[in-house]
Formats: C-alpha cells, sequence, structure tokens
C-alpha cells in the first residue's frame, strides 16, 4: 500500500499556484499534524506501506519533530516495507543541514527540491522565495544529511525564461548529480494571478520554443544517463519514484490531508479544502468526512488508458482494445492517425507514446477522449 499526505502551508503562494495551499497559517501546523495522526489511525489503512509521500504545500515547513509523530503513527497503523520509500516535497529556502538530518533520522529517505529556475528574475516573477544559490546549498546539505535519492524540480515555458536560461538551468540542475529530475511546462491556470498577468498582457514564451527545449531536455538527459520514465520525469537507472510510479500504473493508494484524494480497490475517497473545518472534524472525535465514489468501469478503463499513456511503459494493448470498442468512428480515425504520424506506437502488445508525442501528450489524450 502506499500513502499520499498533504501538508497545505506555504510561506507565501507563487504567482502559477493552483495547488491546496494556505500563506500565513503556520500557527496551525501543529494541529493540523495531530489531526493527520487522528485521521490515520481512524483509517482503513492497510500496510505494509511501500511508499509514503509528503506533497503540498510545502511539507518542509512541517517541523521535523512533527513529520517524526505522523511517520509513527503510519507505523502504528499500517507498518513499513522495509524497504519504504518516504519521500518529502521541500523548497530550498526552508531547510539547511541540521533540519535535514533530523528529517532523515526520522524516517524520510527521498527529498524531492522545488528549484524550478536557476535565474533570479524568473524565481522573482514566479514568486518563489528562494535564489539559485539556495539549490546548491540545500542539495549539498542533504547529501550531508545522509539522502542518496534526491529530485530537483525544474520548470519550461515560463515568462521571460529564453532558451539559453532554459538550457542553463537544467544543466546547472545535472551538474549538482541528482537521482532524478522533473521538468514541468508551465501550465497558466483559470483563477491564479498568473492568469491574470496574462490576461493583461505577460508575454510567454512560444509552443515552439518551449518543444524545442523539451526535446533539447530530452536528448541532453539522456546522455547525462537519466532515463525518461514518465512524461514530466527523468531518473537515473533504477531511481524513479516509486510513489509515483505507482499512481501511473494505476496502483491503490490512500489520501490523507486537506484537499488529499486516494484510491482503493476501485473507490476513490476525497477531502474538503477547508483547513479549519479539517482540523475540527478530526479532533471533535467524529472523524473526517470523505468523499467517496465508485468508479464506474469505463472512468477506470479510461483511466488506465490516460495515466499508461503518460509513462516509457504505455499501456497494454488489451486495456485499450475495450476502450476503443465503445468510442465513435471519428475517434477510430484520430487514433489511427496518430499512430501513423508516429505519436503513438504499438509494439510487443503495448501501446507507446513516442517520445517526441510526449510533448503534445495533452493534444493525444484529447483526441483518445473524444
Ligand atoms: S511553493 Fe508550491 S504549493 Fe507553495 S505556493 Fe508555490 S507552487 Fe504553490
Amino acid at each position: 500500500m502506499n500513502a499520499y499526505l498533504h501538508i497545505p502551508f506555504c510561506t507565501s503562494i507563487c504567482s502559477y499556484c493552483d495547488f491546496t495551499s494556505f500563506a500565513g497559517q503556520e500557527g496551525r501546523m501543529g494541529a493540523y499534524a495531530d489531526a493527520l495522526c487522528l485521521e490515520i489511525a481512524g483509517s482503513d489503512l492497510a500496510g505494509p506501506l511501500e511508499t509514503v509521500y509528503f506533497g503540498g504545500g510545502t511539507p518542509s515547513l512541517l517541523p521535523p519533530e512533527k513529520v517524526g509523530r505522523i511517520l509513527e503513527a503510519l507505523r502504528a497503523k499500517a507498518g513499513f516495507d522495509p524497504e519504504v520509500e518516504i519521500s518529502m516535497e521541500a523548497n530550498p529556502e526552508t531547510v539547511d543541514a541540521d533540519r535535514l538530518g533530523r528529517y532523515r533520522a526520522s524516517g524520510v529517505n527521498r527529498l524531492s527540491f522545488g528549484a524550478q529556475a536557476m535565474q533570479k528574475e524568473i524565481l522573482k516573477k514566479l514568486g518563489r522565495g528562494h535564489e539559485w544559490d539556495r539549490v546548491e546549498q540545500a542539495f549539498g546539505s542533504a547529501r550531508k544529511a545522509g539522502f542518496q535519492n534526491v529530485n530537483l524540480d525544474l520548470m519550461l515555458g515560463l515568462p521571460g525564461q529564453s532558451p539559453e536560461m532554459f538550457r542553463e538551468s537544467l544543466q546547472g540542475a545535472a551538474a549538482l548529480g541528482p537521482e532524478h529530475l522533473s521538468l514541468y511546462a508551465l501550465q497558466v491556470e483559470e483563477g491564479t494571478p498568473l492568469a491574470r498577468q496574462v490576461a493583461e498582457g505577460l508575454a510567454l514564451p512560444n509552443e515552439d520554443e518551449a518543444a524545442d527545449e523539451y526535446a533539447w531536455a530530452q536528448d541532453f538527459l539522456a546522455r547525462q544517463g537519466f532515463e525518461q520514465y514518465e512524461v514530466s520525469n527523468f531518473s537515473r537507472p533504477g531511481r524513479p519514484c516509486r510513489h509515483n510510479w505507482n499512481i501511473w500504473r494505476g496502483g491503490d493508494y490512500w489520501g490523507f490531508g486537506v484537499s488529499a484524494v486516494g484510491t482503493v480497490k476501485g473507490i476513490r475517497h476525497s477531502h474538503g479544502e477547508d483547513l479549519a473545518e479539517y482540523i475540527r472534524q478530526a479532533q471533535g472525535g467524529e472523524g473526517v468526512t470523505l468523499q467517496r465514489e465508485i468508479l464506474p468501469a469505463p472512468v477506470r478503463a479510461w483511466e488506465k488508458v490516460m495515466l499508461g499513456l503518460r509513462t516509457r511503459e504505455g499501456v497494454e494493448e488489451s486495456a485499450v482494445e475495450p476502450y476503443l470498442r465503445g468510442r465513435s468512428a471519428t475517434h477510430g480515425e484520430g487514433f489511427k492517425r496518430l499512430l501513423k504520424e508516429g505519436l503513438l506506437s504499438l509494439s510487443n502488445g503495448r501501446y507507446q507514446v513516442s517520445p517526441k508525442g510526449y510533448f503534445v501528450l495533452n493534444g493525444i489524450l484529447g483526441v483518445l477522449a473524444a
């Protein structure tokens, strides 16, 4: 089994952010950690846990002893597999060697730093709270603290980001020697400050430019010994993020905390987004209210196709055929066109998106979903 814990605290909110996160609520972190422990204890979680993932928000704002208590609650409830992967997202400016050492001592064994870009003017525009020297310091401190599995997140298609700037950022990140790199194309999400800035005329790199950078990155990272195992994720051989890999393969996982979602045995559970209400429910003794939905067979079939196509493994022909049977003739034509154009391939009984197709994955999934 696998567990995701949402830690919804940030010191400030980035202009592009669409995650559930609150600034200025750090005073509630203690009560929130208690609430998570209560939710875990009262849940049907059954182990042993193979992966645990602290996502956010900024989980590295949570004091190490609180992270340790949450992990103890998970261990007491479900136990850990001896090889358990325990990942934590961290913002570089929130950690130092001592703090990282204490996270490591509490059981965390994988870190994911939000590095995003090397140039200070870009980081500032995004509303990030760090500069590149903090990424380097945090990475060095992580190594000193004993972390042997570290990811760096980078972004492309950012406002003011030239191809040279992107390349410099990726080269700088790779030079640090991480086991894993995630590369996200900027998405302009409705309702964010960035969406308003774009509506008011803020220019973004055009699609062709971003596609070229992505192709350059695929080539560069392959030459550096990284394997691309998902549309946005590259790792050293044998070092993919096991937690996310499980989700893309359609595996079960529990979600805990505000806005967290999970799926266990075909039933999806999700939480509300109200922080105070979550704490009240957990501590009030009546248990946290979860929305539960039995996923209908067509939804499960579509999710299997959609998630599988994000990965290098692709998806079995036998999983795609039943999905296709229920679709229209136009849809079948679209599918054939993707195969003909080489964006999709079928070999050894599996459909896979080609490396050049990854950049237009949303378009491909749009054709398949039509
Ligand atoms: S650090 Fe991450 S979660 Fe927090 S505001 Fe920025 S993008 Fe959102």
